[in-house]
């Protein structure tokens, strides 16, 4: 039995839908081991499928931009670079022209490259978001084996690429987080007793603990305490958090931030 693939594209309601064929499996007999896709073809399938997929995005995105918004006329082409970008589901190298910018807009910047200004970022929210997952419950090179075990990631992923990733992952994170302020307390006791009783149950959870270095040479040097806690809304999802209180800036911002009502 051979099993065919094939990706049907409809660009615009217009223009007939595109097919192509983009994988092909073949099974003789039924046993557990043949039975539905292996590992890896679902792999090649997945790889085959977005190569097709994000091919046709770029050559869309590229259409639209092709002539200038104000007057219409189209962009001349100056050359062409290859973007790279990782996706879950592989590697994807596109072909990014760069072009003149219309003679009717004003403004320094001569050139542009739509596809590079569309896609600044050349991983994709996803992979990252796995790969900080993983990072934060494994070793940064356990978590590299493990997502390529699974996703034809498309080329090797080495423990240092999941560490930068996730380390880039925490820092937007920090930055995200507001300024740190003396207090967040912005009512007054009077104001306080005012406030109607929340609704129960409210459990907020706080620890300590001790980190001692293996070779600390004195009792005053080698450690540092962890506080870290945990906030569980009578509805929603619960949000925990952790700091080091002598090293990290904005203390009370994280704490005020978790016990936050998540949007929405
Ligand atoms: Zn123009």
């Amino acid at each position: 039995m051979k099993i065919t693939v094939s990706v049907t594209i409809q660009a615009d309601d217009d223009v007939a839908a595109v097919v192509s064929d983009v994988f092909t499996i073949k099974r003789e007999t039924l046993e557990p081991a043949s039975m539905g896709l292996h590992l890896d073809e679902a792999k090649d399938l997945l790889a085959a499928v977005q190569e097709k997929m994000v091919g046709e995005q770029a050559r869309a995105a590229l259409a639209q931009a092709t002539t200038c918004p104000s007057c219409g006329a189209a962009h001349r082409h100056k050359d062409a670079r290859t973007i790279v970008v990782r996706t879950l589901f592989g590697v994807l190298r596109l072909a990014s022209p760069r072009w003149w910018r219309c003679s009717c807009t004003p403004g320094s910047i001569t050139t542009f490259s739509p596809l590079a200004q569309l896609l600044p970022e050349r991983t994709t929210p996803e992979l990252q978001y796995l790969e900080a997952k993983f990072a934060a419950l494994v070793s940064y090179g356990a978590s590299a084996e493990l997502l390529a075990e699974v996703l034809p990631l498309g080329r090797p992923l080495h423990a240092t690429a999941v560490r930068l990733h996730a380390q880039a992952v925490a820092q937007r994170l920090e930055d995200e987080l507001g300024e740190e302020q003396f207090s967040f307390i912005d009512t007054c006791p009077a104001q306080r007793e005012n406030l109607p009783r929340p609704d129960l149950p409210i459990v907020v959870g706080l620890d300590g603990g001790y980190v001692h270095s293996s070779t600390q040479r004195s009792r005053r040097d080698g450690w540092f305490e962890v506080i870290a806690g945990k906030a569980i809304p009578a509805t929603g999802k619960a949000s925990c958090f952790a700091y080091v209180q002598t090293y990290d800036t904005k203390p009370k911002r994280r704490l005020f931030q978790a016990l936050q009502p998540p949007p929405g």
